[in-house]
């Protein structure tokens, strides 16, 4: 459980931390909260011989109303997103998500950009960014770019972030007023998910994210067609998992995970929340 050895370099500003990211190249890891970085190198699936922490950097971790939009910095923790009232008010899905995020030590530590950066398929954020459509804001030497969320996961912790990017805000619509809902299944209350659905209305439809349920963060696409469709809430709900991959593990076989799935969305559209 001890990491192998590796270099510290402390990053005053997002400038500073691109050069580092540019001069060092794959050697290198940003830290942020730490709480997903550490563990795996901790368990060596990840040894970078140079660590680039982001704590110096000011002026990241904000949450603003910009237009129909809310943006996010990166450095944001998940505790600062469950406890913000304008948030609440904006987006109560991204909110109730941050709220169920592991347990209180886990949530004053981590960071949304951390969390949207690992590309951990079982991360519950990431899910809720899906079904609000939101954007991924990155910056790198050539300035910044912003990548829509469909596009960022490419793999099982494999991201649209360039080797030399940092990112650097994340932004989501307004849905104050519309119906949403969050279903996390766990055994414990700290728990990561076996499986989860976030789900938030929008004109003419809604988006669904699925936490879990394939190597990436996922977009119920066929039961976001359904909805489209006006079908019914249960028959949506039956599609939940048309767009899946599920793995087996020692909490649940595939299988199981698609009849969570399918259930899940199903509490999730009648805007169930679970805690
Ligand atoms: C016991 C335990 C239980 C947990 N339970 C849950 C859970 O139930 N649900 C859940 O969603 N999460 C859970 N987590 C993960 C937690 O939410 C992490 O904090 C989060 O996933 C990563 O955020 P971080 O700020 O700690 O990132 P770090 O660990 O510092 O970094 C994670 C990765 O993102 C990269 N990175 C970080 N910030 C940036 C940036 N700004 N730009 C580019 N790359 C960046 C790092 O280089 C690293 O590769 C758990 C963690 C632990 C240890």
């Amino acid at each position: 459980m001890i990491p192998a050895a590796f270099a510290y370099r402390r990053a005053e500003s997002v400038a500073e931390a691109i050069e580092l990211l540019a001069e060092y190249g794959d050697e290198a890891k940003l830290l942020a909260g730490g709480h997903s970085l550490l563990p795996i190198m901790k368990f060596r699936l990840a040894a970078p011989s140079v660590v680039i922490d982001l704590g110096g950097v000011g002026g990241l971790d904000y949450i603003r109303a910009d237009g129909d939009e809310i943006a996010i910095g990166a450095l944001t923790r998940h505790v600062d997103l469950e406890t913000s009232a304008e948030l609440g008010a904006a987006v109560p899905l991204l909110r109730h998500a941050a709220s169920v995020v592991g347990d209180c030590q886990i949530r004053h530590r981590g960071t949304i950009g951390g969390s949207v950066a690992h590309g951990d398929p079982a991360a519950d954020l990431p899910s809720a960014l899906m079904a609000l459509r939101g954007t991924v804001v990155v910056e790198g030497p050539s300035g910044r770019r912003e990548i829509p969320i469909d596009d960022f996961y490419l793999g099982f912790l494999e991201t649209a972030l360039g080797p030399d990017e940092v990112l650097v805000e994340v932004r989501v619509p307004r849905r104050g007023d519309r119906p949403w809902g969050f279903q996390k299944f766990r055994r414990r209350s700290i728990d990561w998910a076996i499986v989860g659905v976030a789900y938030q209305s929008e004109d003419g439809g809604g988006g669904i994210g699925l936490v879990n349920m394939g190597p990436t963060t996922l977009r119920a696409a066929t039961a976001e067609a359904a909805l489209r469709g006006a079908a019914a809430p249960d028959d949506v709900a039956q599609l939940a998992d048309a767009d899946a991959d599920p793995i087996g593990d020692a909490s649940a076989t595939p299988e199981y995970r698609r009849h969570l799935a399918r259930v899940l969305l199903a509490r999730a559209l009648a805007g169930g929340a679970s805690t």
